[in-house]
């Protein structure tokens, strides 16, 4: 596989999050060598709310019943059945899961969680590079050629850009910039000391009016604390100079629904920041020699978030196309573009109905009004719609 500093592959992963760790894992039940790097080492860190729903259980189960298994029995991962968004101060949403099924949402911080899926990376197809960051990427008329901060340098037939938000394989082949109305900004921080939360570790999900629509979370954690969030579009807070530490410091001493958890409560490290991208209808997963999954393709939800389990199925989805390439050896973005098509007939309609849910939320009257007159269709309606997109 290599000669002098130089390591060839079919397959190069960028990132070993969850959208990069599922591509490998796929790729690997095909049984396709390749390489996925890393510039963290695990266990590592990452801002998030640390709620997966939907996706995540569905690629988890689509990749290996026994890693699904192992993942519903994982003691630092809680479940719950029971999501609840709170429209207003006296009216809510409650997407419930039903008796005979497992959760609908399940907590774990990002930390264990990323460490968990890193955990399942198969050694005999994936070459893992960790601890080394991707600096250079150049696109060449037959290969790839990735740069590493070390010196490696690593020529691939096609790379898979799993690096985020930020995604150096984004910027440097499809040459994109995320466009700041597609994203969202949101902080969080860990909680210990909180009191009261509901014993079924409901999800608490509220939205905020503070000049536009914020969305606010807090999430039980297996070690006792809570992952508190909050965060809206990244556009809109910058021009209505929101200061997103200022609202959630006053949510949490002030709001009625919220504060008397509140009181004795500490918050343990610092309010951590970051973007959440939903560009995915605007711009291009794929190009000469490369394909995007999750972050790095804007597959978040615009409304509730969602941003592992989406990432997570989109590395399924690009593993099979890969598998289709290698076998017909055709790497361009003229073969690649039907991968653009599977990600919209898995991902299209939800992440449409969610950015048209978004919008009518800034309209705060007629959006509580709706959400009022289907309530009930929406709540008989949630296991359905769930078992659909999950397991
Ligand atoms: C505050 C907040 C709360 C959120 N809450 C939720 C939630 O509750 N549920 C949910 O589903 N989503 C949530 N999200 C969104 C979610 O965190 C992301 O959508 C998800 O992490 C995307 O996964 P990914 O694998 O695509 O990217 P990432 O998780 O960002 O992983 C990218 C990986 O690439 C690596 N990398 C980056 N650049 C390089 C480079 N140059 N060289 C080598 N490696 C590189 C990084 O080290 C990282 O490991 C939240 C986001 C934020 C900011």
């Amino acid at each position: 596989m290599s000669h002098q500093n130089t390591l060839v592959t079919d397959v190069c992963i960028v990132g070993a999050g969850p959208s990069g760790a599922v591509t490998s894992m796929q790729l690997s039940k095909l049984e396709i060598p390749h390489i996925i790097i890393d510039k963290a080492v695990f266990p590592r860190d990452k801002t998030c709310g640390d709620g997966l729903i939907l996706y995540a259980y569905k690629a988890l189960k689509l990749l290996d019943e026994d890693v699904f298994n192992t993942f519903l029995k994982h003691p630092k991962v809680l479940h719950s059945k029971s999501i609840k968004l709170h429209i207003n101060n006296d009216h809510f949403i409650n997407f419930r899961e039903t008796p005979d099924r497992d959760s609908i949402i399940s907590y774990a911080k990002r930390m264990d969680f990323d460490n968990f899926l890193v955990e399942h990376l198969n050694d005999k197809f994936a070459h893992q590079i960790f601890g080394d960051e991707v600096k250079r990427i150049k696109g060449e008329l037959d290969h790839v050629e990735v740069q590493l901060k070390s010196g490696q340098i690593i020529r691939s037939k096609l790379i898979v850009g799993a690096d985020g938000i930020q995604s150096v394989v984004a910027r440097k082949l499809a040459k994109r910039k995320i466009p700041k109305h597609q994203m969202s900004t949101f902080i969080n921080a860990y909680y210990s000391g909180v009191v009261g939360q509901p014993e079924d570790l409901e999800a608490e999900i509220r939205i905020y009016y503070h000049k536009i629509p914020l969305f606010f979370y807090i999430f039980p954690l297996a070690d006792g604390d809570v992952n508190v969030s909050l965060g809206g579009n990244t556009e809109n807070i910058q021009k209505c100079d929101i200061n997103l530490k200022e609202v959630l410091e006053e949510i949490l001493t002030t709001h009625p629904k919220v504060k008397s958890r509140f009181i004795d409560a500490k918050r343990e490290g610092n309010w951590r920041g970051w973007g959440i991208p939903y560009h995915f209808f605007d711009q291009k997963a794929y190009g000469n020699r490369f394909l995007l999954v999750g972050d790095a393709a804007g597959l978040a939800n615009p409304f509730y978030k969602e941003g592992v389990g989406t990432g997570m199925m989109s590395g399924i989805i690009c593993a099979n196309k890969i598998k289709e390439c290698i076998e017909n050896n055709a790497y361009l973005a003229n073969d690649l573009k039907d991968y653009q098509w599977s990600l919209n007939s898995e991902f299209g309609k939800l992440l449409k109905f969610s950015g048209r849910s978004l919008r009518l939320s800034y309209y705060r009257r007629p959006f509580a009004y709706f959400a009022r007159i289907f309530k009930r269709y929406v709540e008989r309606k949630t296991p359905d719609l769930v078992k659909r997109r999950s397991y």
